[in-house]
């Protein structure tokens, strides 16, 4: 919705009802002249400015709770150019029909407020500092996990920022405002006793070296608000707004009061933008082992179930198997791992041909790490089934990304053992299968994270050659990575393709039409296959092409005909499948058209 909507030519982002009523009289003012801007006091909604009358009405347009979007009091409607345009056709308490919309001026962009810029900058030192991540992990963790992280943001940031002092007395309050500078406007929020669950603030301002107490209450539909005031979905908006007019307070905030633990006693000024940087983060690791409930596991032999399958909530980045294991020099400086640090659990995680796949604990040298062991079966000393698991290994090794099941390393004792992260809850149609329940954002969610991992394999020119809902495992409900690379390939820099010599044991209803029709593999024939694990993910683990036999899909895929999408599928994700099945692969989308295409209906839906 953001991105339809800041594409509108009448939309000017985040500017104040005063810049709104500028830019009407510079259209005239004529009645019924209307432009529409970003809310300033609540998340994802919007504002429209009317002129009429030579006067100007704001309307604030709200995002309720079902993702519709409605004047205050109003009729509920699909989206904000839906209430505008039902606005054109009967005015329905508006001032008047609107009439004529005021376009940007040429060259102008939708202003984006501090708020926006903001938000972006706490995203990025939230997730660095809460979970130790830089580089690439840092922005994969961003990437696929963006509306979870605004949300976060958004309710416990004032928690973050300097202005906000916690639970303290109304004296304490008044000796922090009155020690050190006596600006006026210098200004902090802390927390008043609660009862039960109204919580409820107070605005400490230093007017005059008198400090002033407002307080701030929440209502019932969490909405915040000093009494008669405007209403905020948070504090920061709350602190932004009268950062920028007084709007019944005494003064508007200047300066933020900084927290005695804060050693700088000169808080910062201007807005909130300033103002964070005044904000210390918790010591890196300092979350971790203190607040992070998966922390545990550096304890455990694998007696206490995985943490990870207690919370359904978890985010990736709450996981050991986010962070790469290479991520520390010290730890793995080899891919040999030394039986005697390896301990084998009783109970098989799942098996293939070459054997069966059990769960271990590795001892490094600082931590323990709950780890998946493929253990190859010497049975009949195959050195073919010994080949391919060191090839799998040699592909494996090469890679590095959160959404890939990465190898820790090779432990060659009674059998030939790789060494694994584990991903407990197992292959993805299984667990679909199993939980009929998992929505249709969360399988959105876990299929953007397997486009992901696929963008990065096509950057590094890897195919894969086996992508299918059995080869995708989880780690938890919202976090998804790719594994088996027994078939995986690199690809030259010269050769964009890799050629078999003839048809194998394949797994044709996941196969593009150029590997069945000439045994070539490229990123673009794993784009086919995404597809087809797209549609196994949203059928709830179904499988593709039910009752027919591989001849009979190469002939229906070579008729033109595709699968038809799974029930309750949503639109915008069939039509992608339809696109990853293009028959030519020349004018089939890559991850790097996939990926985003994914991304965009995930933050779509997940507003
Ligand atoms: P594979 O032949 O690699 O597909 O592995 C066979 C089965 O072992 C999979 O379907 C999973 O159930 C299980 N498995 C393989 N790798 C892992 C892993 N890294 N973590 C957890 N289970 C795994």
């Amino acid at each position: 919705m953001v991105d339809k909507v800041q594409v509108l030519p009448y939309f000017f982002g985040n500017i104040t009802r005063e810049d709104a009523e500028e830019y009407l009289r510079q259209g005239g003012a004529g009645d019924g002249l209307y432009l529409l801007r970003q809310s300033r006091s609540f998340l994802g909604g919007y504002a429209l400015s009317v002129a009429y009358g030579r006067q100007f009405y704001h309307y604030t347009i709200e995002r309720e709770m079902n993702d519709t979007y409605a004047i205050a009091g109003g009729r509920s409607h699909r989206t904000p150019i839906d209430v505008i345009d039902y606005h054109s056709q009967e005015s329905d308490g508006l001032v008047c029909l609107l009439k004529r919309p005021f376009n940007r001026p040429r060259g102008t962009e939708p202003k984006v407020g501090p708020f926006e810029d903001l938000r972006e900058q706490l995203i990025r030192q939230y997730v660095k500092q809460t979970w130790n991540l830089q580089g690439s992990a840092l922005e994969q963790a961003i990437i696929s996990q963006r509306p979870q992280l605004e949300k976060l943001i958004a309710t416990t940031a004032h928690e973050k920022m300097p202005w906000f002092h916690g639970k303290i007395e109304r004296e304490d309050s008044e000796q922090r405002l009155l020690r050190s500078s006596h600006v006026n406007g210098k200004f902090l929020i802390r927390q008043r006793e609660s009862n039960g669950r109204n919580v409820s603030y107070a605005l400490c301002l230093l007017h005059n070296n008198q400090v002033m107490h407002y307080r701030i209450d929440k209502d019932r539909a969490g909405k915040l608000s000093i009494p008669d005031g405007k209403k905020f979905d948070t504090l920061w908006q709350l602190v932004e707004h009268y950062s920028y007019k007084p709007d019944g307070l005494l003064r508007v905030l200047t300066e933020t009061c900084p927290k005695p633990s804060h050693n700088s006693e000169q808080g910062a000024t201007g807005g909130i933008l300033s103002r964070i940087k005044s904000y210390s983060f918790p010591k890196p690791g300092q979350k971790k082992s203190t607040e992070n409930p998966y922390n545990i596991r550096s304890n455990i032999r694998g007696e206490l179930p995985n943490p990870n399958l207690l919370n359904t909530d978890a985010l990736p980045m709450d996981t050991r198997e986010f962070e790469s294991p290479y991520a520390d020099p010290e730890e793995l400086r080899s891919t040999t791992v030394k039986r005697s640090d390896l301990t084998l659990e009783d109970g098989e995680l799942g098996s293939g041909n070459f054997g069966t796949v059990m769960r271990g604990v590795y001892q490094m040298k600082k931590t323990q790490k709950i780890v998946a062991v493929k253990i190859l079966k010497n049975d009949d000393n195959n050195a073919a089934v010994k080949d391919e698991m060191l090839r799998e290994a040699s592909v494996m090794q090469q890679l590095d990304n959160p959404y890939i099941v990465r190898m820790i390393g090779i432990c060659e004792a009674e059998n030939l053992m790789l060494v694994m992260e584990l991903a407990e809850l197992g292959p993805l149609h299984k667990f679909l299968q199993k939980n009929r329940h998992i929505s249709m954002k969360n399988i959105t969610e876990l299929v953007h994270q397997v486009s992901m991992g696929m963008k990065y394999l096509e950057e590094h020119n890897f195919v894969h050659r086996d992508l299918a809902a059995r080869n995708v495992l989880l780690v938890t409900q919202h976090y998804a990575k790719i594994s088996d690379f027994g078939l995986s390939k690199a690809l030259t820099e010269e050769q964009n393709y890799y050629k078999t010599k003839g048809p194998g044991k394949w797994p044709v209803k996941w196969y593009a039409p150029e590997c069945m029709n000439y045994f070539k593999f490229s990123s673009k024939s794993d784009v086919w296959s995404f597809g087809v694990l797209m549609w196994e993910a949203y059928s709830y683990g179904q499988k593709p092409y039910k009752g027919m036999k591989g001849n009979e899909v190469i002939q229906m895929i070579e008729r033109g005909e595709r699968m038809s999408a799974p029930a309750d599928c949503p639109p915008e994700m069939y039509d992608l499948m339809m696109k990853c099945w293009t028959y030519k692969q020349e004018e089939r989308p890559g991850f790097s058209v996939v990926e985003p295409r994914l991304r965009h209906y995930y933050y779509d839906i997940s507003q």
